[in-house]
Formats: structure tokens, sequence, C-alpha cells
């Protein structure tokens, strides 16, 4: 079987990402077999392993973007209009999506709503080695309601509905269900938030999945959405933009998880590709998405994090994180170990430890001291397999 020793100076051990100097990564196939101090190797039969020495980077496990979309380009002018393309146009965007999201470093994305069970058939092909991509976990066609928001989503009404949509992604195969309860930005006047989804539907969608061991994630900014998602058993809620302090409170109480996707709103360089109405409701909002999101952590909620369709930009939502007040630690965490563990693949994916895969990347300096170097990705490995190595300094 295939094996390779990795050397660096510095790697980021564990789900505690604690920092090793001068360690080595042994893998066997697709399999993380050990990692120990180079010192400790002064014994080892090197015959038949590939060396690969990459000098002076960090170590650490490929990332987990835990929120975005194959055939939704956040970098293409007008992108959410070209969700109701046809197929082959959205399969075209697939498979640079796919390809961008792996050579960035990350080695596992969460595609949450595609059209036609793209991310299905693209799991597929890319575990075949048909196509170029990460790790994925599929959520098939997103559910909103009739008269919701959710420009990924597709429409059904009623408790019926629901179950038989449900079913149908299940039947296809998908790892966990999405549904969109609220819209994307907060109301313009008032404090009532839209909630479009009744508790007795999303509750369907959320016991029909457990039946089969799935989780449930919910688009949700907050508001009666919110309540009825926790109150109906939702597992993760995305984006949280419009969040207050009691429902903080309320998910620290149940338990639950919410991924955070920042960049909409934090990201300036996003509203060029947005069009002028919505650029300016994202302008208008943004300091009162911001004090919203601090809370989320400033309260302690478990949090993870995702680029929702700005490919290749996830190093900026760790970024984010850290400047709504999360230590580098946490935020690092919220695309490695914490959302493996969130995704129910902590015991596959996430962090550098024996038996996982070696799902791995390399970065310029330390990371922990700079979280803006997970822009500079230098090495990608997923599976055991080297993608992209551009390592100067390296053998
Ligand atoms: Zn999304």
């Amino acid at each position: 079987m295939d094996k390779k020793a990795i050397f660096a100076s510095r790697m980021l051990l564990g789900k505690e990402l604690d920092i090793k100097e001068n360690w080595c990564i042994l893998i066997k196939g697709e399999t993380i077999i050990d990692i120990l101090p180079q010192s400790s190797l002064s014994n080892m039969e090197y015959e038949g392993w590939e060396i690969i020495d990459l000098g002076n980077v960090t170590l650490m496990p490929g990332m987990i973007d835990c929120h975005n979309h194959l055939a939704l380009d956040a970098r293409l002018k007008n992108h959410l209009e070209m969700m109701n393309k046809s197929a082959v146009e959205l399969t075209l965007l697939g498979v640079n999506s796919a390809q961008d999201d792996l050579m960035s470093g990350v080695t596992t994305a969460r595609y949450m709503g595609d059209r036609f069970y793209m991310d299905i058939i693209f799991r597929r092909e890319i575990e075949l080695g048909n196509l170029i991509g990460p790790h994925i976990l599929a959520s098939g066609i997103g559910m909103r309601a009739l008269h919701g928001h959710g420009y990924v989503g597709m429409p059904f009404t009623g408790v019926d509905e629901f179950r038989k949509a449900t079913r149908e992604n299940m039947a296809q195969g998908v790892d966990l269900l999405k549904i969109f309860v609220t819209g994307g930005t907060l109301p313009e006047k008032g404090e009532y938030i839209p909630c479009y989804m009744t508790l007795e539907e999303i509750s369907t969608v959320v016991k029909e999945g457990r039946a089969l061991g799935l989780k449930t994630s919910a688009h949700c900014i907050g508001g009666q959405g919110l309540k009825n998602c926790i109150k109906a058993g939702v597992d993760i809620i995305e984006h949280a933009y419009a969040i207050t302090e009691e429902e903080v409170e309320l998910i620290k109480k149940e338990d639950r998880w919410i991924d955070l996707t920042p960049g909409i709103f934090m990201d300036e360089s996003r509203e060029q590709f947005l069009s002028p109405k919505s650029a300016e409701k994202i302008r208008k909002q943004r300091n009162q998405v911001i004090e919203c999101l601090k809370r989320v952590i400033k309260g302690n909620v478990k949090f993870t994090l995702g680029s929702d369709a700005y490919h290749t930009y996830l190093y900026r939502e760790v970024e984010y994180a850290v400047e709504l007040g999360a230590d580098s630690k946490k935020a690092i965490q919220g695309v490695t170990s914490n959302a493996a563990l969130m995704l129910g693949i902590e015991t596959e994916t996430g962090s550098l430890s024996k038996g996982l895969r070696a799902d791995i990347i390399a970065v310029e300096g330390n990371p922990l001291e700079d979280v803006s170097l997970l822009s500079k990705v230098k090495f990608v490995m997923k599976s055991g397999k080297i993608f992209k190595n551009i390592v100067k300094n390296g053998i």
C-alpha cells in the first residue's frame, strides 16, 4: 500500500490544535497511521516510503466549509438569478466551484442546496476520482415554503408535501436535510421577522430525518422561526443574522449549533456581484447584523463557519469570526475539529489524529497567530492523495 511520510516544521495536532514543532505524519493509503516527533523516527525503516519534506510550513487539518453551494458562485455577477439556469449550465458552475474549493484547502464541503440532486452526483463522481473536489456532505433539494425565501430551494406547502420532499431527498441519499424557515435579510420595518414554515412542517422534516439518523439544518435569521426550529428539534441554525440575547440563551440551553456565514454582510467585496438593490440592503443592515453575530461569540454558543457560495474565501469567514470576538483557535476549529463534530464526522476527518483520513493542508507561518495565513494554502492532500504542492523550500 501507498506509504507517505510528511515532515514540516510545525503542525496543529489533534482536535485542540496543539502546536508541535518538527513532527511527522505517517500515512498509509488514505489514513493517518501515526503522528510523532521527527526525532523519534531515527530507527524507522524508510524503504517503500515516499518522504515529503515541506520545510517551514504549518500542517493542519484540511478545512471543512460548513455552508456552500455547488452551482451558486457569489464571485459572479447576478449569481442568485443564475440559479434558474439549465442543468447543464449549473453543472458547469459546479465543476468549477468544486475544484476551486479543494484547491483553496477545503477538503470537505457541506453543500446546502443545489438543483437536480447535483451534490449527490458530484459526491459519487468525486469519490470515484472522475471529478476534482472536496469530500461532499449533500443536502439535495433545499426545502422552502411556497411563499418563502430561498433562491436555491424548491417550494412546498403543508406537512404532506414537506414529508414527501424529505423522503425523496432521503431516497436519493442525502447526508442531511436543509430547510428555509425565514428570509435572508432583516425586515425593513419593525421588529417582526417573518417565519414561512409552520412548527408542524418543521417538525415533520426533523422527525423524518431522525428516523434515518439524519440531522436537519435550517436557514433561519431569528425571531419566531428560530423558536419554532428549536422546539421542533432542528440541529443546526444557519446564519442567525438577527439573533437576540434571549435566542442566544435558548440555543445554549437546548445545546444546538449555529453555523455562521458572516461574510455575506461583512465582506464588502461581495457587493459588486449583487443587484444594486440587494447591495444597498446589505450595506444598510451591516452594523446591525455585526452586533447580533457578536452575541453568538460572546454568549459562547457552539459555532462553525461557512462561505455560502463565495468559493475560495472560507479563510475570510475565519477572519470575521475573530473580528466578532472569537479567539483564533476557536475560529479555526470552526472550519476544522468543531465543524467535524457538528457534522458528526469527527471520527473521519477534521483533525490531525491517528486513524483519521489523511485530509491535510499546509500554510505558511502559524495560523494561530494570524488566521489570515489560511489564505496561503501551499499544499492540499485529500484522503492521502496530493492535489496541490507549491511549497518552495521543501524537497
Ligand atoms: Zn446558502
